[in-house]
């Protein structure tokens, strides 16, 4: 699942993304990235994505986090918004991302 591009679009896609995101920083096939794009930079003490998503933590409004694997390198996205409903997208970023 980490390979694809995955949506989400209600709370119970969010949720599972995150866990199935745990699971794999667990056994260390993601680790979280120090990867930020530079025009995405709006700061740079952002909380460490278990601080956030831990159990019983109530949710952010804006989660972006990058991750990536140790293996090769391939980055990926982990984008949400909570504001309305809960939208957003788990992605492998490609080389256009960074043009
Ligand atoms: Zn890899």
């Amino acid at each position: 699942m980490l390979y694809a591009t995955k949506s989400i679009s209600i709370p119970s896609d969010f949720r599972k993304i995150l866990s199935v995101i745990r699971a794999n920083m667990e056994d260390k096939t993601i680790i979280e990235s120090d990867y930020w794009p530079d025009h995405l930079i709006i700061n740079d003490c952002e909380t460490p994505f278990d601080m956030v998503t831990g159990k019983g933590k109530p949710l952010e409004e804006v989660y972006t986090y990058y991750f990536e694997c140790p293996k090769c390198g391939q980055l990926y996205q982990l984008f949400c918004s909570t504001v309305q409903g809960c939208k957003g997208k788990w992605r492998p970023l490609i080389e256009s991302d960074f043009r």
